[in-house]
């Protein structure tokens, strides 16, 4: 009896430490990227629908966004910071009617659990300022099987070689 006592204690404080790591995600979040703004300067530096997208996590409309049929070779690059996050190389056409990548550059990238939905989701961030890109979903192609779904307007294309 005791033992079943500790474990369910034990679970009980999990699920506490987890809701508390949810509502001190935003804070946490805005103190540990190597860029950060106020959000005054946020609302400067980007326009309205980059604002929505990388600060608020808004979803464009599916196939708005020149860059879902972009094909050329070149770096899409956080359109908040312009830190290099994808190559071509890892883009596919996935028909989600967003730019799809089933990998990002090296350490460009952070996520975490997003619970707006039903059924949790991976959010995926820009590792330098913090900003909302997207989801990462299972469904992708090899050699990761995985599927970053980006939103266009969360990203600046630059063709060409990977600079840097
Ligand atoms: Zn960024």
């Amino acid at each position: 009896m005791i033992g079943r006592r500790q474990l369910l204690a034990g679970g009980a404080g999990l699920c506490l430490a987890g809701l508390g790591l949810a509502s001190a995600r935003s804070r946490a979040e805005e103190a540990s990227f190597p860029v950060t703004f106020s959000d005054a300067e946020w609302r400067a530096r980007l326009s309205g629908d980059q604002y929505a997208v990388l600060r608020q996590e808004a979803t464009e409309r599916p196939f708005s966004s020149p860059l879902n049929g972009q094909k050329r070779r070149g770096t899409y690059s956080c359109a908040g910071c312009d830190a290099q996050l994808y190559s071509s190389n890892a883009k596919y056409d996935s028909g989600t009617g967003w730019p799809s990548f089933y990998e990002a550059l090296d350490g460009a990238v952070g996520t975490k659990t997003d619970y707006k939905l039903v059924v949790p989701r991976t959010e995926v961030h820009c590792a330098t300022c913090g900003g909302h890109l997207g989801h990462i979903f299972d469904d992708g192609p090899p050699p990761t099987g995985k599927r970053h779904c980006i939103n266009g307007v969360a990203m600046n294309f630059a063709a060409g070689a990977r600079m840097g």
